[in-house]
């Protein structure tokens, strides 16, 4: 009792000097003190959780609150539109949009207010350069969970640069990129993957891209982690509680209990890490090219694909001379399909150009479409063209089946996928999808709370590690104090994840791919 009094004293003096960053990291705590109220040892909770590398996340969130200043930014794109905002938040939000515009009623939470923009230069107090809709966001109830103002005037780069200039001569910072949701993050509102999310839909090509960006925002992926989490720290209880009580009544964990209780965090986990596999190429996209020879088609497979006549179609051998390439989105995945000249000996010096950018297209690609003309036996250099991708997620397309005997055997192609297809007819062209699918995918399907992101996979990974070490260190029937350690290291991981312990320099990094004014 006296032990974990004190320790719980320890933390509420940690967090005493920074009232609003204090709170996130106390109800943090608070809310996994609680669940690990459920075990043997959970006195002693506090105490064993906060061991040096958590006090470098309440070192960071009780450091000298960096936000007192007021930062202010355009938020909407550069260049002309119907409308532009000039976005302001900070202590002194309010109290600088006032001086900027001549508002007719006073601000009100979530209230917009109409806004004279005046022109300092024209003579007289008349001169209105134009009219805006100015909205207060009062803390705690903004993005930020600061004072966050919004100016939306009409789109002119003129005005909107004009009401920045003005903000900041009133005292307000130029933001940072992601500056406005780094706040959000650093006052708890959004944890850092939620963070991440926002940076993905903006940046989102797809619907797929934008609802999986949008369902992180919703804390998807912490959802999926939280639970891991929260087994973890009981486990670490357990085995603390076991320690620090050798000489009292407590029971040692079984070294096959703990097995078991690893084996379960594992579980998730490996099966969080696989989603990777289909949440990255949704969230990146890939590349695919299409080669062959000349005049086999590919072309005009590339336009079936993209549903639109984009390449050049003509009975000409050797006509496609530079690449062509066009995104399309193939269930959900972003895919860039490119179009390459046709392989061949060429004797002239521009087709000879064209060949080898085909080449390097190939050789770049994620996936290959080789295709075959199915009037023409094999050539030597289609052989060496399947040779080059035999070992790569690659599809053999033998083109032109409207113009063969039907049921006509395929060509030998080793272990690659050979499909027949009619670009003129369409014939196989749905299966030609299903199989970029399964190449792309390697059959992994979507799911809610995908890994989409290296940093995602890497922390995951880590944890994972971390938890084999711990498997290992057990089956050897080492002291507790050395599975923890390793324990402790899957925690730290998972906690990265969701931006607990993320090191400064990480964030920054983040953040720094953010657009200003978000
Ligand atoms: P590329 O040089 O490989 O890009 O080939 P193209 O797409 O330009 O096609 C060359 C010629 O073959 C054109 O005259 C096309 O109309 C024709 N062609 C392409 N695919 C088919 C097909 O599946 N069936 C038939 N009958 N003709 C095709």
């Amino acid at each position: 009792m006296g032990r974990f009094d004190a320790c719980h004293r320890e933390s509420a003096s940690h967090t005493s000097n920074a009232p609003w960053r204090g709170i996130a990291v106390s109800c943090c705590i608070s809310m996994d003190y609680r669940r690990a109220c459920h075990v043997d040892g959970f006195r002693f909770y506090l105490r064993s959780y906060l061991r040096p590398q958590h006090l470098h996340c309440l070192q960071r969130m009780n450091a000298p609150n960096p936000n007192s200043d007021t930062i202010a930014a355009i938020s909407t794109p550069p260049g002309r539109g119907g409308i532009g905002i000039v976005r302001l938040s900070g202590p002194q939000a309010a109290s600088i949009a006032v001086q900027l515009v001549r508002l007719r009623h006073p601000l009100e939470h979530a209230r917009a207010r109409l806004a004279d923009v005046a022109d300092d230069g024209a003579a007289g107090e008349t001169g209105r350069i134009d009219e805006a809709v100015v909205t207060l966001f009062a803390a705690p109830n903004s993005y930020t969970s600061e004072d966050l103002v919004e100016i939306a005037a009409h789109g002119s780069p003129v005005v909107l640069e004009l009401l920045l200039g003005r903000a900041l001569g009133f005292g307000a910072r130029l933001a940072e990129p992601g500056e406005f949701t780094q706040r959000a993050y650093l006052s708890g509102k959004l944890d850092l993957t939620q963070a991440e999310a926002v940076r993905d839909l903006i940046a989102a090509q797809t619907l797929t891209q934008a609802r999986l960006a949008a369902s992180q925002m919703g804390g998807a992926l912490s959802r999926r982690v939280e639970p891991v989490k929260t087994a973890l720290i009981e486990l670490v209880a357990l085995l603390e509680a076991g320690i620090d009580f050798a000489e009292d009544d407590i029971d040692v964990t079984p070294q096959a209990e703990i097995a078991r209780c690893i084996g379960e965090l594992m579980l998730p986990l490996a099966a969080l890490e696989a989603s990777f596999a289909r949440g990255h190429i949704v969230h990146d996209g890939l590349t695919l090219a299409i080669v062959g020879r000349p005049n086999a088609g590919k072309s005009s497979l590339f336009n079936c694909l993209v549903q639109r006549d984009r390449a050049i179609v003509t009975a000409t051998p050797g006509t496609t001379r530079d690449t062509v390439a066009e995104r399309i989105s193939l269930d959900g995945i972003p895919l860039e399909l490119v179009d390459t000249a046709g392989l061949r000996e060429a004797a002239e010096e521009v087709e000879q150009l064209g060949i080898a950018r085909s080449r390097e297209a190939m050789a770049d690609a994620a996936l290959v479409i080789v295709v075959l003309d199915a009037t023409e036996p094999l050539n030597d250099e289609e052989r060496r063209l399947l040779a080059a991708v035999e070992n790569r997620p690659a599809v053999v397309v033998v083109n032109k089946s409207d113009l063969v005997e039907t049921g006509r055997s395929l060509p030998d192609c080793g272990s690659l996928p050979v499909l027949a297809t009619s670009a003129l007819t369409g014939e196989g062209i749905h299966e030609l999808r299903e199989r970029i699918l399964l190449l792309a995918t390697g059959g992994a399907a979507a799911e809610p709370g995908m890994l989409t992101s290296l940093r995602h996979q890497q922390a995951v990974a880590a944890a994972l590690a971390a938890l084999a070490d711990a498997t290992e260190s057990n089956a050897s029937s080492i002291p507790h104090e050395m599975i923890l350690l390793d324990l402790y290291r899957a925690l730290t991981a998972l906690d990265s994840l969701t931006g607990q312990t993320t090191p400064d320099d990480i964030l920054n990094l983040i953040f720094s791919t953010f657009c200003i004014g978000k």
